[in-house]
């Protein structure tokens, strides 16, 4: 899988806190109900917190009980790449911002009409932009 923007790993380690490092670059989860986005109701995008490439909005968003920021569908086909991931002894679908391929979570085929998945992505993963109007 080849990326459009990309940075080496001094770069990200300069770029990101430790955290979102942890999570973005080196596949980390983030405690359940401890992140900045499960219980977050405003209306906008939310963007990769790596790159700042849109990658979800809250009109996609539902409360999935899992205390992780949970969306039924991307922002569009192309924002949210999915990679089969084996670690942890399950078979899961990882998924990666599409245009910097860090890390955002994983895709569960548990999830509510109109698309029946469920995106279970790390707050620290993302960044929030308020709709203007
Ligand atoms: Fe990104």
């Amino acid at each position: 899988m080849r990326f459009d923007k990309t940075r080496t790993d001094a770069e990200w380690r300069a770029e990101l806190s430790p955290e979102q490092y942890r999570i973005l670059r080196e596949h980390g989860t983030e405690r359940a109900f401890t992140g900045q986005y499960w219980d977050h109701h405003e209306q906008g995008e939310y963007l990769c917190a790596a790159c700042g490439e849109a990658l979800f909005s809250s009109a996609a968003k539902f409360d999935s009980g899992t205390g992780w920021p949970s969306f039924y569908r991307p922002l569009n086909t192309d924002a949210v790449a999915e990679k089969t991931d084996t670690s942890h002894g399950m078979v899961r679908a990882e998924a990666l911002c599409h245009h910097c391929g860090s890390h955002l979570g994983h895709v569960f085929p548990d999830g509510p009409a109109p698309t029946g998945l469920r995106y279970c992505i790390n707050s620290a993963s993302l960044t929030f932009q308020k709709k203007q109007d």
